[in-house]
């Protein structure tokens, strides 16, 4: 049985909120989102004629502060898709806790088929369509998947263009010559490692020389793995859209990583970059990436890799979700049940939202901190709230996925008794 992502959020949600025994009325609001707009986007395509995307934004809840999430780019975007992805949004910033509330946007296309030149023009009509809804006090966008600094800045000045003043603090995940922060590039991927770290610790274990599997190569894969390769662990298998590839001792990380970055350059339309074609590795069947002999496997691509089917297949004894939604619920179960410890996307990822808070914060303060200081501050929060997540998660005797919603409740909870309810 599949489920789409916005009954798997909810299904989470659910079982949490049985758990922790949740009052069933804030439940009833947190089961749905605040706002989910969609829109038409018109753009004129390098041969001419005009083409019209569809997008959306979910705002799907402010209790705790301005909206956060992400924009993708990718043929798979759904209504149901981004709608599991803000409430994502909205667990993690509680979980981390900082000031934000959660979102996500997404808009149909294949950004590999598409000129930079429309990219651009997609990007700039998207960010005009949603232009009351955005704000550095209102809602602020970040990259996602097939989304990057380029695009954050297209939608900066966008924003700026009819502000009619430069507004840094609409977008996280820019540049740093336009406002971007020290190490946002590398957060999502460094705090997957830290996160992982802290999680082995807590078990009396740590990553010197343990086996990991990274599937996905993009922003957060690649990252991960040259920080799991730092620590003394041994990425031994890469998977992406073109490919699978294995060294037993371990892969040449930053080869690979320059790699793929040398296609991403040439940007030929309807290529996509990949690990494919890498020298001197083994290259393996899609399937047979999921049973490979490792200590830790890192899913840092997309939703539903982790299924009924091969959860059951898996030697690892970590999963450590750099992607959000990347196991289903009937996965979930079944490594619980087989003792495979699950450290789940709204803590294992949240290292990419928390340096945006940071750049968030830089901005308003119009004042940048230096790279240690901002990776010092992303790990002392990470770390935190991976032992809080722990705790959690043993208090209730329950899995880390719970124990972490269990938390990210709680915060929103107090902050509803708080406020109460309009009128
Ligand atoms: N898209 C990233 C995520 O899923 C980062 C969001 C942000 O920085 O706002 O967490």
């Amino acid at each position: 049985m599949s489920h789409d992502p916005a009954t798997v959020a909810r299904m989470q949600l659910e079982k949490a909120a049985r758990v922790m025994n949740l009052d069933p009325d804030l439940l009833e609001i947190l089961r749905r989102p605040k706002r989910m707009v969609e829109v038409s986007i018109p753009v004129r395509m390098d041969d001419g004629r005009i083409r019209v995307f569809k997008g959306f934004r979910c705002q799907y809840n402010d209790f705790r502060g301005p909206f956060k999430g992400g924009i993708r780019f990718s043929p798979d975007v759904t209504k149901e898709e981004v709608e599991a992805l803000a409430a994502w949004m909205t667990w993690k910033c509680a979980v981390v806790d900082i000031p934000f509330g959660g979102a996500k946007g997404g808009v149909i296309c294949n950004p590999f088929e598409l000129s930079e030149n429309e990219l651009q023009r997609l990007t700039r009509r998207f960010t005009y369509e949603l232009m009351p809804l955005l704000g550095p006090d209102i809602d602020i966008p970040a990259p996602d998947m097939y989304t990057g600094e380029k695009t954050m800045a297209w939608i900066m000045d966008t924003y700026s263009v009819f502000k009619g003043h430069s507004e840094p603090g609409v977008v996280t995940g820019k540049s740093r010559i336009i406002g971007g922060s020290e190490g946002r590039r590398e957060a999502t991927g460094r705090g997957v490692v830290v996160v992982a770290d802290e999680i082995l610790r807590l078990r009396g274990d740590s990553l010197e020389g343990k086996r990991v599997a990274v599937q996905g190569f993009g922003n957060v894969g690649s990252f991960a793995a040259l920080y799991l390769e730092e620590l003394g662990a041994r990425v031994v298998a890469v998977q992406d859209l073109t490919g699978t590839v294995y060294r037993t001792e371990g892969l040449p990380i930053q080869e690979l990583v320059d790699y793929v970055a040398e296609q991403k350059k040439q940007h030929e339309i309807g290529k996509i970059p990949g690990v494919k074609g890498f020298a001197n590795v083994e290259t393996l069947d899609a399937d047979a990436f999921w049973s490979l002999d490792v200590d830790i496997l890192v899913p840092a691509a997309m939703e539903n890799q982790i299924t009924q089917d091969n959860a059951p297949l898996l030697r690892a004894r970590y999963v450590v979700e750099g992607a959000n939604g990347p196991t289903t619920p009937e996965a979930d179960e079944i490594l619980f049940k087989r003792g495979v410890m699950v450290v789940p996307d709204i803590l294992a990822n949240a290292g990419g939202v928390l340096v945006s808070y940071l750049e968030w914060v830089q901005d308003r303060m119009g004042y940048y901190w230096e790279l240690e200081e901002v990776f010092g501050r992303m790990e002392r929060k990470l770390r935190k709230a991976a032992r809080d997540v722990y705790t959690k998660a043993q208090e209730y005797q329950t899995d880390l996925r719970t124990g972490a919603y269990i938390l990210a409740l709680e915060r929103v909870a107090e902050v509803f008794y708080e406020r109460e309810l309009f009128p």
